[in-house]
């Protein structure tokens, strides 16, 4: 069961909660979902205990920007093929439809 002591938080918990002394050796972390624990000895009386914390918020969020040049180099290669297809509908549009035949078939079975 947590003590809410408005004591120990209003002092960040650097004293021993038992004794008083600011001698205390923090354990590990044990986060949890919303929440984590650290435990704690005090090295003047030899308590243990831990401190409990709550997620309260968060800050620093950075989100990535696109990158630009991928963006527009990608534009490019969109634009370059959608130009070579209408060339192709104009010059040789038999060929073209002989190609989305071809390849708007299912795979071949590969050959053993
Ligand atoms: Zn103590």
């Amino acid at each position: 069961m947590m003590n809410p002591s408005k004591t120990y938080v209003a002092i960040g918990g650097i004293r021993c909660p038992s004794c008083g002394a600011g001698e205390i050796r923090p354990g590990a972390f044990d986060v949890d979902v919303g929440a984590a624990t650290q435990g704690c000895t005090c090295l003047s009386c030899g308590a243990t205990w831990r401190d409990c914390y709550e997620l309260v918020g968060f800050d620093q969020l950075e989100v990535p920007v696109p990158d630009r040049e991928l963006l527009t180099q990608l534009d490019d290669v969109v634009a370059q093929r959608d130009l070579a297809i209408g060339l192709l509908e104009q010059v040789a549009p038999l060929a073209l439809a002989r190609f989305h035949a071809e390849w708007s078939r299912p795979p071949r079975p590969q050959a053993t």
